[in-house]
């Protein structure tokens, strides 16, 4: 049984060293990503629940690895963010972004607007608000149809200083978003002190809401609670019927999920756009 032991000792270290050396591959890599043009910016529609016609997206990055083929930012964000690489990579979001949408305005579709998630290490940047600013000015895009999806744990930590930053970046027109509502620890009216204009409710309370009556009661909390705070309700990854049903039955104002697209590339959104799919 020593010996057992000490086989899966090695077992388990030598599990740890490739998962450590992939990883350190990857940050290698991700470095080069940005300047080698294999990140994208793809678009989710989001959709107004009483019109049924589209009314933005949400910017979501893609990493094409010339050898490993896609990588899913859930496996290089946390990366990007412990090692600062965020900072330019997130600017870049925000740059292609606001680029990218004002094309789509001058092509007609002048109402749209657009979602960038924005990570901790770019929200507490003391020149974050002066950064997007010039995006704002080098695109001329009027702020109005930005909005940025931060996540409540971001703003937890340092009230006052987060709220200071908020309201700075609201002063400029621009809408915030309360991403991934209910996955963390704090109560809603805990967040009630903090600026936001639409909350996001988080996917793993609306799947399979039609059978999971625990998850549909949780919703219908978090939209009574959203809706008498004022706030523009949005459920994020709709993917059946009866979750579609639900949703639009309990008021939200907006949906983004599968049942309706998947998130696009900036060329397959636009051509969504033209074809003039509504729900
Ligand atoms: P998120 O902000 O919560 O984004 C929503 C995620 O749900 C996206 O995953 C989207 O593709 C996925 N999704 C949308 N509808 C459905 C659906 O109906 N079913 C299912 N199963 N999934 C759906 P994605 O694109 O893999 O992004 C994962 C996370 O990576 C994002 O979660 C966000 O936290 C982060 N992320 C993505 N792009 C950026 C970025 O530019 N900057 C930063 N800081 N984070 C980003
Ligand atoms: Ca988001
Ligand atoms: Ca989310
Ligand atoms: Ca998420």
């Amino acid at each position: 049984s020593k010996q057992q032991g000490g086989n899966q000792y090695q077992f388990y270290s030598a599990v740890l060293s490739i998962g450590s050396l992939d990883r350190v591959a990857l940050q290698t890599s991700l470095h080069y990503a940005l300047e080698r043009q294999e990140l994208q910016v793809y678009y989710q529609p989001k959709v107004n629940l009483t019109t049924g016609q589209i009314m933005g997206a949400e910017a979501l990055l893609r990493w094409y690895h010339p050898e490993r083929g896609i990588i899913s930012p859930g496996r290089f964000i946390p990366i990007a963010e412990e090692t600062g690489l965020i900072i330019p990579i997130g600017e870049w979001v925000l740059q292609t972004a606001c680029q990218q949408l004002k094309q789509l305005h001058n092509i007609g579709f002048y109402s749209l607007q657009i979602a960038v998630n924005i990570s901790a290490r770019q929200f507490t940047q003391v020149d974050f608000r002066q950064k997007l600013v010039k995006i704002l000015n080098t695109t001329n895009l009027h702020p109005q149809f930005l909005e940025l999806e931060l996540t409540e744990s971001m703003l937890v930590q340092n009230t006052e200083v987060a709220i200071r930053r908020l309201n700075a970046l609201k002063a400029l027109g621009l809408t915030i978003a309360i991403d991934d509502f209910g996955t963390g620890y704090s109560s809603l009216s805990y967040l009630q002190q903090f600026p936001f204009d639409i909350l996001k409710i988080d996917q793993c309370f609306i799947r399979n809401i039609s059978e999971n009556s625990h998850n549909a009661a949780i919703t219908k909390a978090i939209i009574e609670m959203a809706k008498k705070m004022e706030l523009k309700i949005i459920a994020e990854g709709v993917e059946t019927k009866e979750e579609l049903e639900f949703v639009c039955q309990n008021q939200c104002d907006m949906m983004q999920g599968y049942i309706f697209s998947q998130p696009l590339s900036a060329k397959e959104f636009k051509e969504l756009l033209i074809s003039g799919k509504s729900l």
